[in-house]
């Protein structure tokens, strides 16, 4: 499972990094991006979907392998 962060769609809301910081990090104008390639370690996929969810801006996807 990977998540990505679409910079198109993103306002900048930092819910992602609040909500699952281990997956997401924010930049200086609060926009958020996937740490690392996006994997979601074992045991985080809860915390991804949280923050697929709580995008105000729908700009977090997940994939699967
Ligand atoms: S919650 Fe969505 S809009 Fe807000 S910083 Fe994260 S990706 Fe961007």
């Amino acid at each position: 499972m990977k998540v990505h962060v679409d910079q198109e769609k993103c306002q900048g809301h930092s819910r992602c990094y609040i909500l699952a910081p281990e997956l997401f990090d924010v930049d200086d104008l609060g926009n958020g991006f996937e740490r690392g390639d996006g994997t979601v370690p074992e045991g985080l996929e809860d915390k991804a979907q949280l923050a697929v969810d709580n995008c105000p801006e729908f700009a977090i996807t997940i994939t699967t392998d």
